[in-house]
């Protein structure tokens, strides 16, 4: 008999062939959700402490059985349970975060690591109450326990604060009808021989299972052209996902420059949108990129869960069209708040007149705007920098140029490498996500002295070759604007 977990039901909720294929196939599920489930269970063992009463179940993960009949004779003496287990005799077992005794019944606790309530978060308590409901216990309430986005710490961490508690009961039991339902349907899909039939669409490409489902897709498929809601019925007058395929004449906008572009493996060009969008370039020009940590748990006073903290900067400056460039940079190399050093020094570097280049404006304006928040001194002079940004990426995502190698996306990391020799690959780190887990690293101590030394290294070089990037698409809009 296979058995059928709640991560299983969760799973097979958002995808019934991903559920098929964890079962059948485990030579392509890797589970690889590495800070995230750290993260996780760090924020587990916190919440946890809201309730000093809690028991543990002492029973492994895969120890099923144990765990829930331990469950039910710890429940007749104690109140709190975290980690409870409930098992029914077909193979459908949960594990509920907290069990909590309320009357003669009892209440199921979830933890979440998110800052709000997902729908994926209802269809995990619907499963629990389904399963510990026919497992004999009474079920009055359902909550979720989540990260609160308002919290601000100070110098120290208040848990009972940085937690909120959200009633979710009526959802849940508004649920438990078709959560039978699609039990009993994933139930049989898990153990069914053949595999289920599912169409690939845009979601897939986040899948992990996308390798194997998606085997005969091109790499540049009608998946990254089109929104997701106008994928199937593309995919069904074309019999292909291919781009190729595609009849030009029915498309327009940017939908058409793609696969114009594509199609004829040509570049696109509005000289007009670029020269406009050079003409309000003031120089000298600032060429600047951040880089942040968002840790789950506010690790500074005056931050909140997951706010992004700047702690890196790097400042490419250019006197005059195509001139070298001066270079300089901020790494904040204490463990330390780096958001007032960062401040200042980004201030004084900017000067009082010229643009400053970003790509994807909103990120850098918005950690700005915060800036500015928190310390109302500097306040002007950060404003003044937010009012003298241009957005680079506007000519690449408006389609005044457009290389057919960018395959649908603005991102500067597909823009570089269409226009330009210059690669990430060969260094250290080769996107902001490798960054900010360096970093937290660093912060939370896990690094040795020669090890930080080698991230600052990596990290001056990663940054820098952002902004340099910069001066280099800068570059390409000036030779295609002629
Ligand atoms: S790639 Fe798509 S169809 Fe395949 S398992 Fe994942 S979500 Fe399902």
């Amino acid at each position: 008999m296979m058995k059928l977990s709640k991560s299983d039901y969760v799973l097979g909720c958002s995808c019934p062939k991903a559920l098929w294929l964890k079962k059948h196939r485990k030579d392509l599920y890797k589970n690889d959700s590495g800070n995230f489930i750290e993260n996780g269970y760090d924020i587990q063992n916190l919440a946890c402490q809201l309730y000093p009463e809690g028991i543990m179940i002492n029973a492994e993960p895969w120890e099923v059985s144990k765990g829930a009949k331990e469950t039910q004779k710890l429940s007749r003496e104690k109140s709190i349970l975290f980690e409870a287990v409930a098992e029914l005799p077909c193979g459908a077992f949960c594990r509920a975060d907290i069990l909590q005794k309320s009357g003669q019944g009892w209440n199921l606790i979830e933890i979440k690591s998110t800052n709000s309530i997902h729908p994926e978060h209802i269809d995990d308590l619907a499963f629990q109450h389904f399963v510990f409901s026919k497992a004999g216990y009474q079920i009055k309430k359902h909550f979720i326990l989540h990260l609160n986005k308002d919290y601000v710490r100070g110098r120290n961490l208040d848990i009972s604060s940085l937690f909120k508690t959200e009633d979710v009961t009526l959802q849940v039991l508004h649920k438990q009808t078709e959560t039978a339902a699609q039990f009993a349907q994933l139930y049989d899909i898990q153990n069914q021989k053949q595999e289920p039939c599912v169409f690939v669409n845009k979601n897939c490409l986040n899948c992990e299972f996308y390798a194997y489902c998606g085997k005969n897709i091109p790499e540049y498929s009608i998946l990254n052209v089109f929104r997701a809601d106008k994928i199937k019925k593309i995919y069904e007058q074309n019999g292909s996902y291919e781009v190729e395929k595609l009849d030009l004449k029915k498309y327009d906008g940017t939908n058409a420059i793609d696969i114009q572009a594509w199609q004829n493996k040509e570049i696109i060009i509005d000289k007009q949108g670029i020269r406009d969008f050079l003409q309000k370039l003031v120089y000298p020009l600032y060429y600047l990129d951040y880089e942040t940590v968002m840790p789950a748990i506010p690790l500074f006073e005056g931050s909140r869960p997951y706010q992004q903290i700047p702690f890196q900067f790097s400042l490419h400056i250019q006197k005059k069209q195509g001139g070298e460039c001066k270079h300089t940079s901020f790494l904040h190399k204490q463990k330390t708040d780096p958001r007032r050093a960062l401040a200042e020094f980004l201030i004084q570097s900017c000067g009082k007149k010229g643009s400053i280049i970003v790509y994807n404006a909103n990120f850098e304006k918005s950690r700005n705007k915060e800036l500015a928040e928190m310390f109302p001194d500097l306040a002007e002079n950060i404003h003044a920098v937010n009012d003298r940004i241009v957005d680079e990426l506007i000519p690449f995502r408006s389609r005044f140029l457009y290389h057919y190698l960018q395959q649908s996306s603005a991102s500067i990391k597909k823009v570089l490498p269409a226009f330009t020799s210059l690669s990430y690959d060969e260094l250290d780190i080769h996107n902001g996500n490798e960054a900010m887990e360096g970093y937290l690293d660093f912060i939370e101590g896990n690094l040795t002295l020669k090890e930080e030394q080698n991230l600052f290294q990596a990290l001056e070089t990663y940054c820098g070759q952002d902004t340099y990037a910069m001066v280099l698409l800068m570059d390409v809009l000036y030779k295609y604007s002629k």
